[in-house]
């Protein structure tokens, strides 16, 4: 239980600058008996008349919901999530910020059609939210006050990170079933929004749960993806010299071995511009977009008939000034403006940032395919050679199937433009592409370094 795993925690002060190991001894004997589980209140009751859209019936933590989601949402800045002075601190930060995250997406889970919600895969969705904010509501009522609380919280984290992880292909998989009942714009305008308060909230979660781990070489990391235990040059879950060279070349590889799978082909890449370059980012951030934009150039090349010609990634490092303005190329289907207060600023506007162009001689994007390529469930891939181009795609099912089983598909989801977007964006960077019909496709992928790191 937490009490072994302290005994290993024999130097409090080294792992918690600051905490003055008397006055750590002394907290925690005075706190022994308290089990944020047991003793503490369910928040605060506010029993509103009941006026629920829908006729389901809701749990328990119904009551905090509306409440919580009047409440502002934090204004995160990554001095935040970097500069936290100590585990204590960072422990109830997180825990500042999480309900209230949480009670907005459910409110907004709520807000979309009954016959929607009832999906079970929508409802699976929307259980998982009920259920991760009824348990860290009863951590509200108290505060995090030692080592022991912060270890037993972060371990409760840890389990409701890794219970949101599947969240994309469930949600794929409910509103494809729902395609009747919604249309694809709403369905984008939902998934763009949830999507990105998504990417967010778990950047709040992870980032407490890597430093806790880098805290101390005697926890056992999780099999997240949070870095192993004080790996240089990371705070947090933010790789301070992250190179996209590398990870250009390490995702180069992955998604050379799906298109040997898929078509028997392996599609060539090359690095040219400044390789060196690195900057401060999110790794699974830039992993998760790297490999979507080398899906969509590799599948292309190959089914151009161009696998004789190489990808051409060019990178090149944003001088820190010239970054200030993001760039926003194809309007997002939801204006930036609303997700501002959603989002973890970048902590100064003169941090280095990165461009990195991804060309293909995929033969270009069709005038008829261009206008939704940024709407999530487009796909023109199908498995099925008789299926009509260019559909929301009926055989997307068994993609879904493979990206539920932890599999990759080279594409068909239809996610992987408009969530590298999200992604993208969210640190204010964007995404550009550029079609030259009948030739290929040039794909502009700006990022803005997460800043300054002292
Ligand atoms: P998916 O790859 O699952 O279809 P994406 O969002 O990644 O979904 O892409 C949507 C569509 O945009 C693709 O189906 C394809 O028609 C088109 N597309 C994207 N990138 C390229 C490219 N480099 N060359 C040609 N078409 C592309
Ligand atoms: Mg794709």
């Amino acid at each position: 239980g937490p009490t072994a795993r302290l005994i290993r925690l024999s130097t409090p002060s080294r792992i918690v600058p600051g905490l003055v190991k008397g006055r750590y001894l002394a907290r925690r004997a005075s706190s022994t008996s308290q089990n944020p589980n047991k003793e503490a209140p369910v928040a605060h009751h506010h029993r509103p008349p009941s006026h629920h859209h829908h006729h389901v019936t809701y749990s328990e933590t119904d009551d905090a919901v509306p409440w919580l989601a009047k409440q502002p949402l934090h204004r995160l800045s990554l001095a935040d999530l970097v500069n936290a002075e100590a585990l204590l601190s960072s422990a109830r930060f997180t825990l500042s910020l999480l309900p209230i995250r949480l009670a907005h997406r459910i409110q907004a889970l709520r807000n979309l059609p009954y016959i929607v919600v009832s999906n079970p895969n929508i409802r699976k969705i929307y259980n998982n939210y009920q259920h991760s904010l009824s348990t860290l509501l009863p951590w509200q009522g108290r505060t995090i006050s030692n080592l022991e609380d912060e270890i037993r919280f972060t371990e409760v984290l840890a389990e409701l990170v890794q219970t949101h992880t599947d969240t994309i292909p469930i949600l794929a998989r409910g509103f494809l079933e729902c395609r009747k009942y919604i249309s694809p714009g709403e369905v984008t305008r939902f998934l763009d929004q949830h999507l990105r308060a998504r990417i967010g909230t778990r950047l709040v979660a992870e980032q407490h749960i890597a430093l806790h781990y880098s805290s101390s070489p005697h926890f056992d990391p999780p099999s997240s993806p949070t870095p192993c235990p004080e790996t240089p040059g990371y705070i947090g879950v933010i790789d301070t010299a992250l190179r996209p060279a590398s990870t250009v070349d390490s995702c180069g590889s992955f998604v050379a071995d799906i298109c040997e799978l898929n078509y028997g082909v392996r599609p060539e890449w090359f690095i040219n511009g400044s390789p060196e370059t690195t900057f401060a980012f999110v790794p699974t951030h830039l992993e998760y977009i790297i490999t979507e934009l080398l899906k969509n150039a590799f599948r292309a090349t190959v089914e151009n008939g161009q696998s004789k010609s190489p990808v051409e990634i060019t990178i090149a490092p944003e001088p820190p000034s010239s970054v200030t303005t993001p760039i926003t190329l194809s309007p997002p289907s939801v204006s930036l403006g609303a997700f501002n207060k959603d989002h973890i600023q970048p902590l100064d506007d003169n941090a280095p940032g990165v461009t990195i162009r991804i060309r293909d001689r995929g033969g270009g994007i069709g005038p008829e395919v261009l206008p939704h390529i940024w709407s999530y469930s487009f796909t023109t891939f199908s498995e099925n050679e008789d299926d009509p181009p260019g559909a929301w795609s009926d055989d997307a099912l068994s993609v879904i199937s493979a990206a539920s089983s932890g599999g990759s598909s080279i594409a068909g989801l239809g996610y992987g433009l408009p969530l590298s977007r999200a992604y993208a964006e969210y640190f204010g960077g964007g995404i550009k592409v550029q079609s030259l019909h009948g030739w290929g496709t040039d794909v502009y992928l700006r990022l803005k370094g997460v800043g300054r790191i002292e």
